[in-house]
Order: C-alpha cells, then sequence, then structure tokens
C-alpha cells in the first residue's frame, strides 16, 4: 500500500513537471514577442526560451504561462512580465562568473534566468511561504544559485559583497543605502524605484561614492517591503 502510495504521488510530480512540444512551441512565440518589444540580448532571448515557466506557476494558469503577463504566485505576490525580467537582466550585462544578487526571489524564475547566463546567484525572499517553496523547487529543476535566504533584501548580503550587479524585483520606495555600498567598483545596480507606478533605474559605481545613473521608463511591481525590526 505504502509503495503504491509512493508510486503516485511520483507520478503526479512527473505529470506536474512536464515540458511538452506545445510548451516550447508557446515558449518560441514568447521569445519573438519580447524581440519585438525592444530586447536585442541573445543570451537573455535563449534563457527564457529554454525555462519552462508554465512549471513557476500555480495549474490554474498554465494557460497563461507564455502570455507577456505577470500573473499571481503565492502569498499574494507575483512572477514579473517576462518584458521585464528580460529587461532588467540585459540592464545587468551579465558575464559568466558574475556574482549577483537578486532581492525578492519569488517564484524563482528571474534567478533561473541569471542562472543560465552562467552567474552565481544570491538570491532574497521576505515571505517564508515563497523562500520554503522556492529553495525546493529551483534545485530541483536544475537551477541551483549559489545562496537562498530569508530575510530583509533592505540590508543586501554584506557577507558576500561585493557583487558584480544587484537586482531588485519589488517596487522599492528608495534606493536602500546598503545595495549600493555592495556593489563593487564598475558593478550594476537595476532597482524600480517609486510607490504606486516604478521608474527602471540603473546604477553604476564608478567610484567610492560616484554612481553614474540611468532612469529607464516606467513599470509596476509588487512593493519591496521593510522588516522594521
Ligand atoms: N523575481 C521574482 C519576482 C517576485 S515579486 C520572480 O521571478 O518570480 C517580488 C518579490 O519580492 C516577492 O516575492 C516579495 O515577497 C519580495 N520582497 C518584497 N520585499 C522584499 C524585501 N524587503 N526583501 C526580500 N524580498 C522582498
Amino acid at each position: 500500500m505504502k509503495s503504491l502510495i509512493t508510486l503516485v504521488i511520483f507520478e503526479i510530480k512527473i505529470q506536474t513537471l512536464k515540458d511538452t512540444f506545445k510548451h516550447k512551441g508557446l515558449r518560441q512565440k514568447l521569445v519573438e514577442v519580447i524581440k519585438s518589444k525592444g530586447i536585442t540580448d541573445q543570451n537573455v532571448l535563449d534563457a527564457i526560451g529554454k525555462i519552462p515557466r508554465h512549471l513557476f506557476m500555480d495549474s490554474s494558469f498554465l494557460d497563461h504561462a507564455y502570455q507577456d503577463k505577470p500573473f499571481p504566485i503565492a502569498a499574494d505576490q507575483t512572477i514579473s512580465q517576462p518584458y521585464t525580467v528580460a529587461f532588467q537582466t540585459e540592464l545587468l550585462e551579465v558575464k559568466k562568473g558574475d556574482r549577483i544578487l537578486e532581492i525578492g526571489t519569488g517564484s524563482g524564475y528571474q534567478a533561473a534566468v541569471l542562472f543560465l547566463l552562467g552567474a552565481k546567484v544570491y538570491t532574497i525572499e521576505r515571505q517564508l511561504e515563497l523562500y520554503k517553496k522556492t529553495s525546493k523547487f529551483l534545485p530541483m529543476l536544475g537551477y541551483k544559485p549559489k545562496k537562498m535566504i530569508f530575510g530583509d533584501g533592505y540590508k543586501g548580503l554584506s557577507s558576500e559583497a561585493p557583487f558584480d550587479s544587484i537586482i531588485v524585483t519589488a517596487g522599492a520606495p528608495f534606493v536602500p543605502k546598503a545595495l549600493l555600498s555592495q556593489l563593487r567598483i564598475g558593478g550594476r545596480l537595476v532597482i524600480p524605484v517609486g510607490d504606486d507606478v516604478q521608474i527602471m533605474t540603473l546604477y553604476i559605481r564608478k567610484g567610492l561614492k560616484e554612481f553614474e545613473k540611468h532612469e529607464l521608463g516606467e513599470f509596476r511591481f509588487v512593493p519591496m517591503l521593510e522588516d522594521k525590526n
């Protein structure tokens, strides 16, 4: 009886982790859509073309997985729109071996993109439910961040700093000083800044206290929340 139950559970897992030709076809269409919206970095497009986004969403949303739209995940959060993921990733100019800190692990989709680009990924999530779910799920698919941390991204991760780049995937009311200070000289911080609507902002660290700032259009994210204790 026990082995039958194990078999059934195993079967369910296999079923739910399926990536079919249909999914692959839809994914290629999604890549074309993102390209037509202006994404040119071939490595980023290839990564989006490879990652089974439908597996990062709850089963009731499977049909929506390859539309260029954000969708709800657990804990009232969202998986970002693929175009937004591609846009932020392109701005990081990822090179193999780069040490990248992500704030807002969420479903793990963005972390998977960075992993496929050859980055050493450190990612922080403040929702325990999502942290638990994603820290099991991502390695199961073969996407292995260096560290997945349950904590407050406003503080960054000083024990692993400096980073080649930092990406924030929640809307930040202001730019946390800790994140700027944990960039190496030449490093890049990509962060959507604002309350209701956010301006995608790129900071490039030019010196100890010198940062170049670029503002790159409006986006909408779930808020970056601060733990006040
Ligand atoms: N990168 C994710 C996007 C998830 S939405 C993906 O690809 O699916 C943004 C995430 O940021 C949410 O999961 C939210 O819980 C998290 N978040 C918000 N404020 C945070 C903070 N201060 N520290 C860490 N994570 C935070």
